[in-house]
Protein backbone atom coordinates (compact mmCIF):
# COMPACT_ATOMS: atom_id res chain seq x y z
CA UNK A 1 0.00 0.00 0.00
CA UNK A 2 1.00 3.64 0.05
CA UNK A 3 2.45 4.50 3.27
CA UNK A 4 4.03 7.98 4.87
CA UNK A 5 6.85 8.81 6.46
CA UNK A 6 5.50 10.41 9.86
CA UNK A 7 6.27 14.11 10.31
CA UNK A 8 8.58 14.15 13.54
CA UNK A 9 10.19 11.07 11.90
CA UNK A 10 10.63 12.95 8.82
CA UNK A 11 11.60 16.25 11.15
CA UNK A 12 14.47 14.05 12.74
CA UNK A 13 15.58 12.76 9.50
CA UNK A 14 16.14 16.48 7.76
CA UNK A 15 17.87 17.59 10.93
CA UNK A 16 20.43 15.42 9.60
CA UNK A 17 21.52 17.66 6.20
CA UNK A 18 22.53 14.19 4.79
CA UNK A 19 21.71 14.83 1.03
CA UNK A 20 21.33 11.35 -0.27
CA UNK A 21 20.47 12.97 -3.91
CA UNK A 22 23.85 14.26 -4.59
CA UNK A 23 25.92 11.05 -3.34
CA UNK A 24 28.13 9.69 -6.03
CA UNK A 25 26.37 6.91 -7.51
CA UNK A 26 27.03 4.04 -10.07
CA UNK A 27 24.10 2.02 -11.90
CA UNK A 28 24.64 -1.47 -11.38
CA UNK A 29 23.20 -3.23 -14.23
CA UNK A 30 23.61 -6.76 -14.05
CA UNK A 31 22.04 -9.21 -11.59
CA UNK A 32 24.76 -10.32 -8.88
CA UNK A 33 23.11 -12.91 -8.55
CA UNK A 34 22.83 -14.64 -12.11
CA UNK A 35 24.05 -11.58 -14.19
CA UNK A 36 20.88 -10.58 -15.86
CA UNK A 37 20.30 -7.62 -17.09
CA UNK A 38 17.02 -6.88 -17.83
CA UNK A 39 15.63 -5.72 -14.45
CA UNK A 40 12.06 -4.48 -13.19
CA UNK A 41 12.07 -1.09 -10.48
CA UNK A 42 10.11 -2.22 -7.82
CA UNK A 43 10.58 1.27 -5.86
CA UNK A 44 11.07 4.95 -6.05
CA UNK A 45 11.87 5.64 -2.23
CA UNK A 46 13.57 4.19 0.92
CA UNK A 47 12.20 4.59 4.80
CA UNK A 48 13.60 7.66 4.94
CA UNK A 49 12.00 9.04 2.20
CA UNK A 50 15.52 9.22 0.02
CA UNK A 51 14.90 9.29 -3.64
CA UNK A 52 15.93 5.51 -4.11
CA UNK A 53 15.68 3.00 -6.94
CA UNK A 54 15.63 -0.40 -6.31
CA UNK A 55 15.93 -3.22 -9.12
CA UNK A 56 14.45 -6.69 -9.11
CA UNK A 57 15.49 -9.40 -11.42
CA UNK A 58 13.07 -10.88 -13.16
CA UNK A 59 15.31 -14.15 -13.60
CA UNK A 60 16.24 -14.65 -10.11
CA UNK A 61 13.91 -12.34 -7.77
CA UNK A 62 17.25 -10.40 -6.47
CA UNK A 63 16.21 -7.01 -5.23
CA UNK A 64 19.20 -4.22 -4.97
CA UNK A 65 19.41 -0.58 -4.87
CA UNK A 66 20.29 0.58 -8.60
CA UNK A 67 21.88 3.33 -9.29
CA UNK A 68 23.74 2.98 -5.69
CA UNK A 69 26.22 4.40 -3.71
CA UNK A 70 30.01 4.45 -4.84
CA UNK A 71 32.55 2.44 -2.58
CA UNK A 72 33.95 5.74 -1.21
CA UNK A 73 30.60 6.92 -1.14
CA UNK A 74 29.86 4.28 1.46
CA UNK A 75 32.53 4.43 3.60
CA UNK A 76 31.43 8.15 4.04
CA UNK A 77 28.13 7.33 5.06
CA UNK A 78 29.21 4.72 7.48
CA UNK A 79 32.05 6.38 9.46
CA UNK A 80 29.71 9.34 10.12
CA UNK A 81 26.02 9.33 8.83
CA UNK A 82 24.51 5.37 9.43
CA UNK A 83 24.23 5.35 13.27
CA UNK A 84 22.94 8.82 13.16
CA UNK A 85 20.62 8.08 10.36
CA UNK A 86 19.25 4.85 12.05
CA UNK A 87 18.74 6.55 15.42
CA UNK A 88 16.81 9.29 13.88
CA UNK A 89 14.86 6.52 11.97
CA UNK A 90 13.81 4.94 15.61
CA UNK A 91 13.85 8.65 17.69
CA UNK A 92 16.11 6.81 19.97
CA UNK A 93 20.25 6.74 20.25
CA UNK A 94 21.78 3.76 18.31
CA UNK A 95 25.53 4.00 18.07
CA UNK A 96 28.61 1.73 19.15
CA UNK A 97 28.01 1.59 22.62
CA UNK A 98 23.99 0.90 22.49
CA UNK A 99 24.08 -1.31 20.07
CA UNK A 100 25.80 -3.94 22.16
CA UNK A 101 23.31 -4.60 24.64
CA UNK A 102 21.18 -5.90 21.44
CA UNK A 103 24.28 -8.07 20.09
CA UNK A 104 24.60 -9.68 23.37
CA UNK A 105 21.43 -11.24 23.04
CA UNK A 106 21.47 -12.18 19.53
CA UNK A 107 24.87 -13.62 20.25
CA UNK A 108 23.54 -16.01 22.65
CA UNK A 109 20.65 -16.76 20.71
CA UNK A 110 22.77 -17.59 17.34
CA UNK A 111 25.37 -19.68 19.47
CA UNK A 112 22.42 -21.89 20.48
CA UNK A 113 21.95 -22.21 16.89
CA UNK A 114 25.69 -22.91 16.00
CA UNK A 115 25.93 -25.14 18.89
CA UNK A 116 25.36 -28.91 17.75
CA UNK A 117 27.77 -28.08 14.82
CA UNK A 118 30.73 -26.61 16.56
CA UNK A 119 30.94 -28.35 19.84
CA UNK A 120 33.79 -30.97 20.61
CA UNK A 121 35.68 -29.95 17.82
CA UNK A 122 38.81 -28.70 19.67
CA UNK A 123 40.38 -25.33 19.30
CA UNK A 124 39.71 -24.10 15.95
CA UNK A 125 39.96 -20.38 14.17
CA UNK A 126 36.81 -18.38 13.50
CA UNK A 127 36.71 -15.09 11.31
CA UNK A 128 34.02 -12.56 11.95
CA UNK A 129 33.24 -10.62 8.54
CA UNK A 130 31.61 -7.02 9.39
CA UNK A 131 32.19 -8.05 13.24
CA UNK A 132 31.11 -4.24 14.66
CA UNK A 133 32.15 -3.91 18.30
CA UNK A 134 33.17 -7.67 18.74
CA UNK A 135 30.53 -8.80 20.78
CA UNK A 136 29.18 -11.96 19.13
CA UNK A 137 32.73 -12.83 18.01
CA UNK A 138 33.67 -12.48 21.77
CA UNK A 139 30.76 -14.63 22.83
CA UNK A 140 31.14 -17.30 20.27
CA UNK A 141 35.28 -17.07 21.14
CA UNK A 142 33.91 -17.68 24.84
CA UNK A 143 31.35 -20.40 24.30
CA UNK A 144 33.47 -22.53 21.86
CA UNK A 145 37.21 -21.85 22.10
CA UNK A 146 37.57 -19.97 19.02
CA UNK A 147 40.54 -18.22 18.57
CA UNK A 148 38.83 -15.19 16.61
CA UNK A 149 39.87 -12.52 14.16
CA UNK A 150 37.35 -9.21 12.76
CA UNK A 151 37.38 -7.63 9.97
CA UNK A 152 34.96 -4.51 9.78
CA UNK A 153 34.96 -1.43 8.13
CA UNK A 154 33.84 0.78 11.24
CA UNK A 155 37.01 2.24 13.00
CA UNK A 156 35.03 2.99 15.96
CA UNK A 157 33.54 -0.55 16.10
CA UNK A 158 36.80 -1.71 15.43
CA UNK A 159 37.93 0.22 18.62
CA UNK A 160 35.53 -1.45 20.92
CA UNK A 161 36.40 -4.77 19.40
CA UNK A 162 40.04 -4.50 20.01
CA UNK A 163 39.37 -3.53 23.75
CA UNK A 164 37.92 -7.30 24.12
CA UNK A 165 41.14 -8.59 22.95
CA UNK A 166 40.10 -10.05 19.85
CA UNK A 167 42.53 -9.62 16.40
CA UNK A 168 41.32 -6.77 14.60
CA UNK A 169 41.38 -5.96 10.54
CA UNK A 170 39.94 -2.59 9.55
CA UNK A 171 38.57 -2.77 6.31
CA UNK A 172 36.66 -5.07 3.77
CA UNK A 173 37.11 -8.95 3.29
CA UNK A 174 37.41 -8.09 -0.20
CA UNK A 175 40.16 -6.11 -0.08
CA UNK A 176 41.97 -7.60 2.42
CA UNK A 177 45.25 -9.82 1.78
CA UNK A 178 44.92 -12.52 4.21
CA UNK A 179 47.78 -14.65 2.86
CA UNK A 180 47.94 -17.85 3.07
CA UNK A 181 45.65 -18.08 6.35
CA UNK A 182 42.53 -20.29 6.01
CA UNK A 183 39.76 -20.54 9.00
CA UNK A 184 37.84 -23.08 10.43
CA UNK A 185 34.64 -20.85 10.55
CA UNK A 186 33.20 -17.71 9.14
CA UNK A 187 30.71 -16.10 10.45
CA UNK A 188 28.58 -13.01 8.54
CA UNK A 189 26.10 -11.98 11.00
CA UNK A 190 23.62 -8.78 9.91
CA UNK A 191 26.27 -8.01 7.19
CA UNK A 192 25.06 -9.59 4.24
CA UNK A 193 22.68 -7.39 2.95
CA UNK A 194 25.66 -4.09 3.49
CA UNK A 195 28.09 -5.66 1.15
CA UNK A 196 28.56 -3.98 -1.98
CA UNK A 197 29.14 -7.82 -4.03
CA UNK A 198 27.59 -10.77 -2.63
CA UNK A 199 28.58 -12.97 -4.87
CA UNK A 200 32.06 -11.94 -4.76
CA UNK A 201 32.12 -12.14 -1.33
CA UNK A 202 31.01 -15.51 -0.76
CA UNK A 203 33.56 -16.74 -2.93
CA UNK A 204 35.89 -15.27 -0.81
CA UNK A 205 34.93 -16.92 1.81
CA UNK A 206 34.90 -20.51 0.49
CA UNK A 207 38.61 -19.65 -0.63
CA UNK A 208 39.60 -18.78 3.40
CA UNK A 209 37.48 -21.96 4.68
CA UNK A 210 39.69 -25.07 5.55
CA UNK A 211 38.22 -28.01 3.79
CA UNK A 212 35.84 -28.79 6.61
CA UNK A 213 35.33 -25.11 7.34
CA UNK A 214 31.81 -23.89 8.17
CA UNK A 215 29.99 -20.91 7.57
CA UNK A 216 27.59 -19.13 9.43
CA UNK A 217 25.11 -15.89 7.50
CA UNK A 218 22.31 -14.62 8.25
CA UNK A 219 20.00 -12.29 5.78
CA UNK A 220 17.32 -9.66 6.75
CA UNK A 221 14.09 -11.69 4.75
CA UNK A 222 13.20 -9.48 1.91
CA UNK A 223 9.88 -10.73 2.15
CA UNK A 224 9.61 -10.67 5.72
CA UNK A 225 10.30 -6.96 5.78
CA UNK A 226 7.88 -5.93 3.55
CA UNK A 227 4.93 -8.57 4.82
CA UNK A 228 5.60 -6.56 8.31
CA UNK A 229 4.79 -3.16 7.00
CA UNK A 230 3.19 -4.08 4.17
CA UNK A 231 5.17 -1.68 1.77
CA UNK A 232 7.89 -2.31 -0.24
CA UNK A 233 9.17 1.18 0.04
CA UNK A 234 9.67 0.90 3.89
CA UNK A 235 11.43 -2.12 3.24
CA UNK A 236 14.33 -0.57 1.50
CA UNK A 237 16.87 1.55 3.10
CA UNK A 238 20.18 3.15 1.66
CA UNK A 239 22.26 0.93 4.66
CA UNK A 240 21.06 -2.21 2.53
CA UNK A 241 22.45 -2.33 -1.36
CA UNK A 242 21.01 -5.96 -1.27
CA UNK A 243 17.59 -7.48 -0.44
CA UNK A 244 17.59 -11.11 -0.04
CA UNK A 245 14.89 -14.04 0.24
CA UNK A 246 15.39 -17.48 1.27
CA UNK A 247 15.00 -18.09 -2.33
CA UNK A 248 18.15 -15.41 -3.73
CA UNK A 249 20.19 -16.83 -1.03
CA UNK A 250 20.06 -20.10 -1.10
CA UNK A 251 21.12 -19.85 -5.00
CA UNK A 252 23.80 -17.32 -3.76
CA UNK A 253 24.83 -19.94 -0.85
CA UNK A 254 25.08 -23.10 -4.00
CA UNK A 255 26.62 -21.42 -6.69
CA UNK A 256 29.61 -20.15 -4.08
CA UNK A 257 29.90 -23.90 -2.78
CA UNK A 258 28.21 -24.18 0.35
CA UNK A 259 25.66 -26.94 1.15
CA UNK A 260 23.03 -25.63 3.81
CA UNK A 261 23.05 -28.05 6.91
CA UNK A 262 20.56 -25.98 9.21
CA UNK A 263 18.34 -23.05 8.52
CA UNK A 264 16.77 -20.76 11.24
CA UNK A 265 13.89 -18.02 11.33
CA UNK A 266 15.27 -15.49 14.48
CA UNK A 267 12.89 -14.85 17.39
CA UNK A 268 12.40 -11.30 15.66
CA UNK A 269 10.83 -13.32 13.06
CA UNK A 270 12.95 -10.99 9.99
CA UNK A 271 16.21 -12.66 9.72
CA UNK A 272 17.09 -16.17 8.48
CA UNK A 273 19.87 -17.69 9.68
CA UNK A 274 22.24 -20.42 7.77
CA UNK A 275 24.66 -22.70 8.73
CA UNK A 276 26.47 -24.28 6.13
CA UNK A 277 29.39 -26.77 5.27
CA UNK A 278 32.07 -26.12 2.42
CA UNK A 279 30.98 -27.68 -0.66
CA UNK A 280 31.51 -28.27 -4.38
CA UNK A 281 30.03 -24.81 -6.08
CA UNK A 282 26.77 -24.99 -8.58
CA UNK A 283 27.48 -22.70 -10.77
CA UNK A 284 24.37 -22.13 -12.37
CA UNK A 285 21.80 -22.47 -9.06
CA UNK A 286 18.80 -20.18 -9.36
CA UNK A 287 15.18 -19.98 -7.50
CA UNK A 288 12.72 -22.18 -9.09
CA UNK A 289 10.70 -20.09 -11.21
CA UNK A 290 7.81 -20.27 -9.49
CA UNK A 291 8.95 -19.09 -6.67
CA UNK A 292 10.21 -15.88 -8.87
CA UNK A 293 7.06 -15.84 -10.17
CA UNK A 294 5.22 -15.63 -7.02
CA UNK A 295 7.17 -12.76 -5.70
CA UNK A 296 6.42 -10.63 -8.10
CA UNK A 297 2.82 -11.21 -7.38
CA UNK A 298 3.44 -10.49 -4.02
CA UNK A 299 5.15 -7.33 -4.40
CA UNK A 300 2.38 -6.12 -6.79
CA UNK A 301 -0.10 -7.44 -3.81
CA UNK A 302 1.48 -5.78 -1.29
CA UNK A 303 2.12 -2.76 -3.87
CA UNK A 304 -1.39 -2.63 -4.10
CA UNK A 305 -3.32 -3.62 -0.88
CA UNK A 306 -5.94 -0.99 0.04
CA UNK A 307 -4.39 0.94 3.11
CA UNK A 308 -5.42 -0.41 6.43
CA UNK A 309 -4.94 -4.19 4.75
CA UNK A 310 -2.10 -4.38 7.32
ZN1 LIG B 1 19.08 -12.47 -11.29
Amino acid sequence: MQTAIAPERKARIDALGYDYGSQPKDAVRACNLCGATVTVTIAHRDRYGYPVTASACPRCGLVWLNPRMTAAAYSRFYDGIYRPLVSAFHGRLIDAMTIQDEQRDYAADRAEMIRPFVQGTGPRTLLDIGGSTGVVAAHFAREFGFATTLIDPAPLEVEQARALGLETITGLVEAHDFGPRRFDAVIVCQTVDHLLDVGGTLRRIHELLTDRGQLFIDIVDFRAAYLRTWSVEDAIKIDHPYYLTQNTMEAYLRRAGFAIAAVDYAADHLHVSYLCRRATPVADALPDPVSVRDLFREIRLVQNAPAGRA
